[in-house]
């Protein structure tokens, strides 16, 4: 094997280094691959016949993982501290007598390593047998059949069959170790991710291994159920299915599923997400990696926040009720709704009672509430159509803010496109400004309001009897809120996991949700019924899918210059100037 010193870089390689090419040279036929030349901080060796350049530091499981060669493990975490206690990663390495764990064995110049000879699949069949022993082999109704490494190594390097005749040892089987996690203490193979999760990345430190031997056992700090805000991710970390997501146990086979790669829209982080639908349902949301956001993990909140689009009666056709009762009328409760009306109606009534209220009461008796939970398209058509069109002097955004920014993923905004809303040119989410737009309803002074994809009756202070004050109420929301329940005309949209579109985080990244569903009823994405709505003002042919509308903003907003809706592609794209820094943000691996 070379000297190690030899693989610094040379001008021109020593003699007796075979394996250092002359800078240029054409291999010689026969020869043993070459371990290519390396910077600095850099380091080359072979890994099955393979040559590969790694960082300085990398472990030998990662430069395999780089030269696209699997090295199988249980305990090892990309986003976790290395432990190495499961022995899956053995490998050999030439001139080192062991073999030796590949995810703790640091990289050296000029290693060969061999990772799927004899010697190294034999040991690997043996620890699949080995931690097969007390497994119990309950893969038909365990629900991590399917993502399960231990079913997908046996497959692919265990023996096949057991050669242990005596009984298992047996432990407890399905309890709550937390609020959302229960746990099958039979199934675990004590590879210690969910405990260095707990201690490094959610930094609750909950878990532990208790007794010792084949009666060691995972478990919570009497007193301490694994309760902390990402107790989630200690499931994504389980290799085998012996932590399980209370809310998808025995939902679907997680084969049926089908995962779109979204963004959380639960705060304005914007975790990367997987989105699995099955039979038109979202059934749970699983963290995508991405490591300028939120890299291996979630929140316990994003991963529950689908659960809305499911406890909430959803609007699914358009509404038009009758006109408002006549000046000195006695207050009572609303006429219930006319018979539903098909879209055309609808908005040539939303149309014609906002200019009626303009001609009567001019432009400034109009406002305009829309949510920074919209999607950018959906902002950018609201502003062009409600602002540039319709002539509404005002429009605000209410703020949505909840607890405060946590050491990890968590913000304090609950909106999804505030830094979004604030590019465009609306200005910052603000509950002051919409408060000033309720004062001059309450006054008298505005008569008509369009509300998109915002609930007023849940913000504080806010009551029926003021929204029963507007001549015109338009309401374009996916869901029968209570607002929804006042206006003259509803008009319905799409909720989460039905529409493309993007959202900024407020890192000012550009981020794409994607639709994973079809939409109920007649629902439609916002910014198509603003459109429409559009048409009714003068709006020209415009607007012909998401797509377009993001390359319009493109072109006109220059805070979005240069980008494309196609190029955000899954990992999104900073937008040009509003890029921030991971402050407050995951903690790198390792970091
Ligand atoms: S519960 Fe899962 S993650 Fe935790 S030690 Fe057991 S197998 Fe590993
Ligand atoms: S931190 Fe925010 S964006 Fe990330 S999963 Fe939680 S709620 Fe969703």
């Amino acid at each position: 094997m070379s000297d190690p010193q030899s693989l610094q870089p040379r001008l021109s390689p020593p003699p007796h280094q075979p394996n250092v090419p002359a800078p240029g040279a054409a291999p010689v036929p026969g020869a043993a691959p070459a371990i290519p030349p390396t910077g600095p901080d850099e380091v080359a060796l072979l890994i099955d016949d393979r040559p590969v350049v790694v960082r300085k530091g990398a472990t030998v499981l990662q430069a395999a993982e780089k030269a696209g060669i699997l090295v199988p493990h249980y305990c090892y975490h990309p986003g976790i501290s290395i432990a190495g206690n499961c022995r899956m990663c053995l490998v050999e390495i030439e001139k080192m007598p062991k073999l030796q764990i590949g995810c703790a064995t640091a990289a050296a110049p000029g290693m060969v390593v061999r990772t799927s000879n004899d010697r190294v699949k034999g040991v690997r069949a043996g620890i699949q047998e080995f931690l097969l022993i007390n497994h119990p082999l309950d893969c038909p109704i365990c629900d991590q059949a399917g993502e399960c490494r231990l079913q997908s190594y046996e497959k692919d390097y265990g023996r096949g069959f057991s050669r242990f005749a005596e009984e298992k040892v047996h432990f407890p089987k399905r309890y709550d170790i937390g609020r959302s996690v229960l746990f099958d203490a039979e199934r675990c193979i004590k590879c210690t991710r969910c405990i260095r999760f707990c201690d490094e990345v959610s930094k609750s430190h909950e878990l532990a291994l208790f007794s010792r031997g084949d009666h060691t056992i995972v478990g919570a700090f009497p007193g301490r159920p694994l309760d902390n805000l990402y107790s989630g991710c200690t499931v994504d970390v389980c290799p085998v299915g012996a932590l399980t997501w209370k809310p998808f146990r025995f939902k679907a086979r997680v084969w049926f599923l089908k995962n779109v790669p979204s963004v959380c829209a639960g705060c304005a982080r914007g975790c990367n997400v997987n989105v699995a639908t099955f039979r038109n349902r979202i059934h749970r949301m699983t963290p995508r990696v991405n490591a300028d956001v939120n890299d291996y993990w979630m929140c316990d909140a994003g991963r529950q926040s689908y659960e809305t689009l499911y406890a909430r009666p959803r609007l699914e056709q358009p509404i038009v009720r009758p006109l408002p009762a006549l000046p000195g009328a006695p207050e009572g409760p609303r006429p219930p709704a006319e018979a539903d009306s098909p879209w055309d109606g609808a908005l040539d009534r939303a149309a014609a009672l906002l200019r009626e209220v303009a001609r009567t009461g001019g432009r400034d008796s109009l406002a305009a509430i829309v949510s920074a939970r919209l999607s950018l398209e959906d902002l950018y058509v609201a502003k062009r159509v409600l602002g540039d069109l319709a002539g509404i002097p005002r429009l605000a955004i209410p703020s949505h803010e909840e607890g405060e920014d946590d050491h990890l993923l968590i913000r304090r905004d609950k909106t999804p496109n505030g830094r979004g809303a604030e590019l465009l040119g609306l200005g910052a989410p603000s509950s002051s400004r919409v408060r000033e737009i309720l004062d001059d309803v309450a006054s008298g002074r505005v008569k008509g309001v369009v509300v998109v994809g915002e609930d007023l009756l849940a913000l504080p202070g806010i009551a029926p009897p003021l929204l029963d004050r507007l001549e015109a109420l338009v309401v374009i929301d996916w869901w029968k809120s209570p607002t929804v329940e006042r206006a003259h005309v509803a008009l319905p949209s799409c909720g989460y996991g039905e529409f493309d579109g993007t959202v900024v985080n407020f890192q000012g990244r550009a981020q794409r949700l994607r639709a994973a569903l079809r939409p109920p009823g007649e629902a439609d994405p916002a910014w198509r019924i603003l459109r429409d709505l559009g048409r009714r003002f003068g709006l020209a042919n415009e607007y012909a899918s998401a797509p377009s509308v993001f390359d319009e903003i493109a072109v006109k907003v220059p805070a979005f210059a240069g980008l494309t809706f196609r190029a955000l592609g899954d990992a999104g794209a900073p937008v040009s100037g509003a890029a921030a820094p991971r402050s407050a943000g995951a903690p790198r691996a390792g970091a």
